[in-house]
């Protein structure tokens, strides 16, 4: 499927997009900023492929070889350019992109070039860039996909269309993984939460088992801290130090984060539908009874000075029984 319509959100990109293709008004250049997973290369390639598709509409039809040959990424006149070391040098701008732009589309009524991660272009592979954004061939379309703009030297931004990623709404991303990932409701709730509006961030923790596990270790320690004794609370704690990479401990942080944050909208509001960990709503609310507001304060610092303190080389089990004390005040 190649439709615009096909990627959730990012509703401003889609519509100048579109409106460009549909007005034939196509610029050479186009940045598309935004965070890894925001789905800057799905709009980049449904936009070569409309270029380049027999149909000229404003969505490429899918069906024609152009289409065909953008979906398989073989169009011969959509070239991707690579990199192989840490930067983008100015050969690998120079060899893909500067001197092959000269020569003609083999087929296609323009020659598009995508570049991922062009905020990696060093100074001089920009310079050299910047030659071919002064005077660009007719047919030359140049897609830049980079996290952000910060990178680029002024004098390429300004011969740029720049289009910004924004992210998307947390119901728009449930209902998305609950359609394709046939997840629950509420799983597909979390993991929205938790991408902060990034589609892609969203898509890999919801196929993610570690997530869903350290969910599951959250709940079982938020849940049954008061009634666990001293050595149950220590075995916890050993085993989530012992299973985790980095990468999952900081899930397991954001986790605790969140869930912290339910207790507290719920004591503020009592509004069962602002609470994330819904299918726990019994244990949020006996916690927003129970704890103070300065508690809770406290909880949101203890969680801030944990991280800092397993940088700073504190042990696993040690950071984590401060913040278990913290947690388990009133
Ligand atoms: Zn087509």
């Amino acid at each position: 499927m190649l439709s615009f319509n096909d990627i959730i959100g990012q509703d401003g990109v889609k519509a100048h997009l579109t409106s460009a293709l549909a007005e034939k008004k196509i610029s050479h250049a186009y940045i598309f900023a935004g965070e890894d997973g925001s789905g800057k290369m799905m709009l980049a390639e449904r936009f070569a492929a409309a270029l380049q598709c027999d149909s000229e509409g404003t969505d490429p039809c899918g069906a024609c070889l152009n289409c065909m040959q953008s979906e398989a990424h073989s169009h011969p006149d959509i070239i991707y350019v690579t990199h192989e070391k840490k930067d983008i040098t100015v050969d690998d701008i120079r060899l893909q992109l500067v001197n092959d732009i000269r020569v003609l589309p083999y087929s296609g009524r323009y020659k598009i070039y995508i570049v991922d991660e062009a905020e990696k272009m060093n100074e001089p592979a920009q310079n050299a860039l910047l030659k071919t954004l002064e005077e660009p061939p007719e047919y030359a379309v140049i897609l830049l996909l980079a996290e952000n703009t910060g990178k680029f030297l002024q004098t390429i931004l300004s011969r740029c269309v720049i289009l910004d990623m924004r992210p998307v709404e947390r119901t728009l991303i449930r209902d998305y993984l609950m359609a394709e990932k046939q997840l629950p409701d509420y799983v597909a709730n979390l993991c929205a939460s938790f991408s902060c509006g990034c589609i892609g961030k969203a898509r890999r923790i919801a196929e993610d088992e570690g997530f869903i596990e350290a969910k599951d270790r959250v709940l079982r320690l938020v849940c049954d801290l008061d009634r666990m004794s001293q050595s149950e609370i220590s075995a916890a704690i050993a085993a989530i130090g012992d299973k985790n990479s980095a990468a999952d401990l900081s899930d397991y942080f954001d986790l605790l984060s969140m869930w912290y944050r339910d207790v507290l909208v719920y004591k503020s509001t009592h509004n069962a539908e602002r609470v994330l960990f819904s299918e726990n709503l019994h244990s949020v609310a006996e916690q927003a009874e129970a704890k103070s507001f300065p508690t809770l304060n406290n909880i949101f610092i203890e969680l801030d000075l944990t991280k800092e303190r397993l940088k700073n080389n504190v042990s696993f089990p040690a950071a984590m029984q401060l913040l278990v004390e913290a947690m388990k005040a009133k």
